[in-house]
């Protein structure tokens, strides 16, 4: 983290040395104000792309069409954009041009909201022209400029003012909130894979609850897939997004996989999803040893969590996942000692489902200690159960 700043400071030192002007932007200041540990120290300035690669001996293109070089200095790398305003907005969402400017104040307009648009110089002094300081101390979100306006611009806006407002716990500013309130159906502009990103955000953000609720009273969830139910949100607090994601999949019920779906989520995030869902119903159910075997500590924990802001009154093992499985016969369905090609010889018969039913049935009996993991003993079994009733 500190070495990001000094990566940041070395870079605008070398630019202004080189003659140009060159500040900290974006989170990073409004983070740092905040007494939050920032991450992306990102440097803004107004040598263009061109003149920041001839100033520094490693560069990489990240973005150049938008402005932004990687410089790579001994104390690490650091994004380096120059100051620019947004070019014409087409479907509500941002331009795939820019144009790049010489003035800072004209970069600090573009941006959304006024904590976010606070410049910092190497000295530690502010460029503020938006009164963004004052508005962080109040712990206030407030469009830049004519919120009507910005919002149409780019409807993503609306969401990241809902995302800050879970992460740091802020209002959102009356003008802005009805803004957003006016403008909301705009949302179906953006990508779902860019709604997720944003959902990600406020699931692991400090007051999940108030994000919620401003889904709702922004009328934003109103134009989204599922629903939020904010209220049952007032206890919610996850370190990880896929534990939002699983909570919110609960409050779907049977259609959570097409709710996921619709979001992009990848089929390994889905996996998990189904797995708490699933420890969920075996705590429900009384738990077994068989579902001992197959979930994770994570999962279980994120099932346990759900049931108990769920309020529904489960058995909770005590002991982990780990501990449980150490007292079982065999501690994974691999370490079984006969798999499907022993069922085949043996018996002579074509395979089929029921080969995979054999297998799982061996596999209870084993972990539930009614047959020994012995390839002799397994056999017997086999040839009793399947092989020898016709
Ligand atoms: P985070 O801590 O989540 O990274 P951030 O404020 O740094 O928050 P980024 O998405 O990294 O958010 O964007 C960096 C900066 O770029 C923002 O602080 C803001 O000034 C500007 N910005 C980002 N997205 C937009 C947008 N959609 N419209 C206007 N300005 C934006
Ligand atoms: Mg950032």
């Amino acid at each position: 983290n500190n070495k990001e700043w000094q990566a940041a400071y070395s870079v605008i030192e070398q630019l202004e040395n080189a003659g140009f002007e060159a500040v900290i932007v974006g989170g990073a200041v409004r983070d740092t104000i905040l007494g939050r540990p920032a991450h992306d120290v990102d440097v803004a300035t107004n040598a263009m792309p061109e003149e920041v690669k001839s100033v520094f001996n490693h560069t990489a293109d990240i973005g150049i069409q938008h402005g932004t070089v990687l410089v790579i200095v001994p104390a690490g790398s650091v994004e380096v954009t120059t100051f620019r305003t947004d070019g014409q907005y087409t479907d509500h969402r941002r331009p795939e041009e820019v144009q790049f400017v010489r003035s800072l104040q004209d970069d600090l307009q573009r941006r959304d909201f006024t904590m976010n648009a606070i410049a910092m110089c190497r000295d530690g002094s502010f460029v503020d022209f938006y009164g963004g300081r004052q508005d962080i101390e109040a712990g206030i979100i407030r469009a830049v400029g004519n919120p009507q306006i910005r919002f149409t611009e780019d409807a993503l806006r609306m969401l990241r003012a809902v995302r800050f407002s879970a992460q740091l716990g802020f209002e959102i500013e009356s003008a802005t909130l009805k803004a957003i309130q006016n403008k909301a159906a705009d949302i179906s502009w953006i990508a779902n894979e860019r709604i997720k990103a944003e959902l990600d955000k406020i699931w692991t953000g400090k007051d999940v609850f108030k994000g919620i609720l401003m889904l709702e009273q922004s009328s934003l969830a109103n134009y989204l897939p599922g629903s939020f139910e904010a209220k049952q949100w007032c206890d919610f607090k996850a370190h990880h997004k896929l534990i939002g994601w699983a909570y919110f999949a609960v409050l779907q019920g049977e259609c959570w996989q097409d709710v996921l779906r619709s979001y992009r989520l990848s089929n390994k995030e889905i996996g998990f999803v189904r797995a708490v869902i699933a420890a969920l119903d075996a705590l429900k159910r009384g738990w077994s040893n068989m579902d001992y075997l197959m979930f994770t500590q994570q999962e279980l924990e994120t099932a346990r969590y759900v049931a108990e802001l769920r309020e529904l009154s489960v058995h909770i093992p005590q002991q982990s996942i780990p501990e449980l499985q150490a007292q079982l016969p065999i501690k994974h369905q691999k370490e079984l000692v006969v798999n499907g090609s022993d069922l085949l010889t043996w018996s002579g018969k074509k395979g089929g489902p029921w080969v995979k039913e054999a297998l799982q049935k061996m596999l209870e009996a084993v972990v539930n200690g009614e047959l020994q993991n012995d390839r002799q003993q397994i056999k017997e079994w086999i040839e009793h159960e399947y092989f020898h009733e016709g």
